[in-house]
């Protein structure tokens, strides 16, 4: 494999590459996810704090549901801050529809390689707008790097005793959970572009039963680009959508600076599978 086709394949791939994009490009923007998501945490535990629980047992039921919901708040947050970031003057107009050309940009293409690793990164989480299937890298590796040290730094907080236990508990659950995001995310798009069948069917139920994300939820983010933004089962978006609006009005937004999706790209809008699978039934019958 030469240098070019091992570039090819990772969206983080340049960091070398000479730019002139400062090396704090990316503060603002993770210092929101991470601050919103803290937020989002101590918000969940306080209010959980403040209700007399019948039993631990009902506790720690109302626990693993508050770490679902705010995996899928984090979730959104995470999708809404990049998807809002800029990934630059060269990189915004640069439209690729397929994985092969997700990764043949990385590969060869000028202005992808003469842009900082911010806007790269920023550029190929876009690109999932016009390319949303299949996924263009192994998402569960790259959760896994950013997942992982989280965990580890929950569990010293907790055992230096900076972290209380309930808190503890919900973290831990929330960020277990955070290994499965881009999975569910997926499973969605699968269910579009290759029908139900194609899933293991406890997945098809669980999307049914709107406990993972379901490409009917999922589908209006990816015809407007701006709203649905909560990828792991979808219960936050009202709350996210809300909050986005706010942000809207307030010209904390700025639609212009984000990659250029042209309106005839709209992937998404295939038929759903129930449609599609009547279609191939009408084929196969002649
Ligand atoms: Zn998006
Ligand atoms: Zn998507």
């Amino acid at each position: 494999m030469n240098k070019t086709d091992r570039d090819a394949r990772s969206a983080f791939a340049s960091l070398t590459s000479s730019h002139d994009e400062p090396a704090t490009a990316g503060l603002v923007p993770c210092a929101l996810i991470y601050g919103g998501s803290c937020l989002a945490v101590r918000a969940a535990t306080l209010a959980l704090g403040c209700v007399p629980w019948p039993s631990f047992a009902a506790r720690l039921a109302a626990e693993a549901a508050a770490a679902v919901l705010l995996v899928d708040l984090v979730s959104g947050i995470l999708h809404l801050v990049l998807d809002y970031c800029d990934p630059g003057p060269a990189l915004r107009s640069l439209v690729a529809r397929s994985k092969d050309a997700v990764h043949r940009t990385r590969g060869s293409d000028a202005r992808y390689r003469a842009a900082g690793p911010w806007q790269q990164l920023v550029w190929n989480f876009q690109s999932h707008h016009a390319a949303p299937f299949p996924e263009h890298d192994d998402q569960l590796r790259e959760l896994s790097l950013l997942v992982t040290p989280l965990l580890a730094c929950t569990a010293l907080q907790y055992a230096a005793g900076w972290l209380a236990p309930a808190a503890a508990r919900v973290w831990a659950g929330l960020l277990a959970l955070g290994y499965g995001v881009q999975a569910s995310h997926f499973w969605a798009h699968q269910r579009v572009h290759l029908g139900a069948a194609s899933l293991p069917p406890l997945v098809a139920r669980l999307q049914d039963a709107r406990l993972l994300l379901h490409p009917d939820v999922h589908r209006k983010h990816h015809q407007t680009f701006d709203t649905n933004f909560c990828i792991f089962n979808g219960w936050a978006n009202p709350l996210l959508n809300a909050l986005f609006r706010l942000a809207v009005r307030r010209g904390w937004v700025d639609r212009s600076c984000v990659l250029q999706v042209p309106p005839e790209v709209s992937p998404e809008v295939s038929p759903p599978d129930e449609q599609r699978e009547r279609s191939v039934g009408h084929a196969k019958g002649g």
